[in-house]
């Protein structure tokens, strides 16, 4: 049976990147495990006047290179294996992109679509008050994830702020501009995908033009995936899925109607044209591109041999796993890895932490162009650790060397400071 306990995922990632790259074993031993984690049980008055007990997670992956850097998941699947996963998986991120944070990540066990408002904001500041120690703009600088809002950040400046007593706006990224959030950090998670998405694209020597692109999950980073890769590339988006299933149409589907379904009616399905697939047939789908842009796991030992797609462009993380990763290495498929497709999302966090830190702020058009360099290089950088490889006859997919760039930046942090 294969192991899908996210963090057991992220240690074999770990542990096979190790072998390859001959990693100090004190060094491993370090990265291993999260640094430090918090656990708490938060009671939070509910709209009918009674109290309910939430429980919330925030870790401390690995502050090596810089303040710890991860957003906060509201999930009812939400589990402290899942946030230690997303945490490790943040360090690699931030390091792979050579911009000065560590990883971390933050969650609470919940159902954000059965909460209002009220709650939501209750829940979100008591969540604060409990971890507010542990964050700072210094420490630890939280940002949105599944089910998170700029909303629900500028609550937490908010009562972080009161906690501290002075405004402290660099504690949390992706606020709303009116807060001091940075342009272009709506999109950013998928503006950086698809700079990877078009570097990718030449490498294989695709035209992106009609190109065909399926794409699961239509969240933040999903929704801006279809909208730009359309506007960018003129790609023709074929099929898209949320929760509960996906749509098809070969002809392309209509963006603005797309949205307008999903705003009305709450699910893609309600989209008028297509047929109605499964989550599983949208992933088998023979397209140029496959965005998985929803959550872990969803491409297994189970289904990995369905793949047809030519580019599997990770936006969500750890969509895929390591059983599928040897199977899929055995097609044609060209396989990018999460922490460098979905870094955009952290760039622009960091840049957005940096305006707040100097209280002067970018123009949206400086924001893209320097994510595109950050990221365009991450690319080159991950092609170029594969390659020197090959040359020595060791063949590695594109997730090792991005993982070997990653986790030597650390281990050499970790090694100047005297940690090992
Ligand atoms: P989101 O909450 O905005 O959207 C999640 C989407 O996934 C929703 O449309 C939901 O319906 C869909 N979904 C949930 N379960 C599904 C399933 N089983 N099958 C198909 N669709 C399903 O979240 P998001 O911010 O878009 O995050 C999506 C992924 O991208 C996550 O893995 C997240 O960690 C990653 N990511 C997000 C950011 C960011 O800046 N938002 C940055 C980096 C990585």
């Amino acid at each position: 049976m294969e192991d899908l306990n996210p963090f057991r995922i992220a240690q074999q990632q770990l542990d096979e990147t190790a072998k390859v790259m001959k990693l100090d074993a004190q060094a491993h031993s370090i990265l291993r495990e999260p640094m430090e984690m918090l656990t708490v049980n938060i009671p939070v008055r509910m709209r009918d006047g009674k109290t309910k007990t939430f429980t919330g997670f925030r870790v401390h992956y690995n502050n090596a290179r810089g303040p710890c850097k991860g957003g906060i998941r509201f999930h009812p699947q939400e589990n402290l294996d899942t946030v230690k996963a997303l945490s490790a998986w943040m360090t690699w991120k931030c390091a792979l992109a050579d911009i000065p944070l560590g990883g971390a990540k933050g969650g609470i066990i919940c159902d954000p679509k059965k909460l209002n408002d009220y709650e939501l904001q209750n829940l979100t500041r008591a969540y604060v008050r409990a971890i507010y120690k542990f964050i700072g703009s210094n420490i630890d600088i939280p940002a949105p994830d599944v089910y998170t809002t700029p909303q629900i950040m500028a609550w937490i400046v908010d009562e972080y702020s009161k906690m501290v007593g002075h405004n402290d706006f660099g504690v949390v990224t992706g606020k709303p501009l009116e807060d001091w959030g940075s342009k272009g950090r709506g999109d950013a998670t998928a503006m950086g995908g698809m700079y990877v998405l078009r570097e990718a694209a030449k490498y294989r020597k695709m035209n992106l033009k009609n190109a065909t692109i399926a794409i699961q999950g239509f969240g933040n980073a999903g929704n801006y995936a279809f909208e730009l890769a359309q506007r960018l590339f003129g790609s023709r988006i074929v099929a898209v899925s949320d929760s509960g299933g996906a749509i098809y149409d070969k002809k392309g589907l209509d963006y603005k109607k797309l949205v307008d379904v999903k705003n009305k009616k709450g699910k893609v399905q309600a989209y008028p044209n297509g047929e109605k697939i499964s989550n599983d047939d949208l992933l088998a789908l023979d397209v140029d591109v496959l965005i998985p842009a929803a959550l872990e796991n969803q491409i297994t030992g189970k289904n990995a041999e369905n793949i047809k797609t030519k580019i599997l462009l990770e936006l969500a993380n750890g969509p895929v796993t390591p059983e599928a990763d040897r199977i899929i290495s055995g097609k044609r498929t060209f396989g990018l890895p999460d922490f460098l497709v979905n870094s955009g999302g952290v760039i622009v966090s960091y840049f957005e932490w940096l305006q707040n830190n100097s209280g002067y702020y970018w123009e949206a058009k400086k924001v893209y162009e320097r994510l595109d360099k950050i990221i365009t290089k991450s690319f080159r950088d991950v092609i170029a650790k594969r390659d020197e490889y090959s040359k020595n006859g060791q063949k590695i997919s594109t997730r090792t060397a991005a993982y070997i760039i990653a986790v030597q930046r650390v281990a050499d942090a970790m090694k100047y400071r005297g940690w090992y």
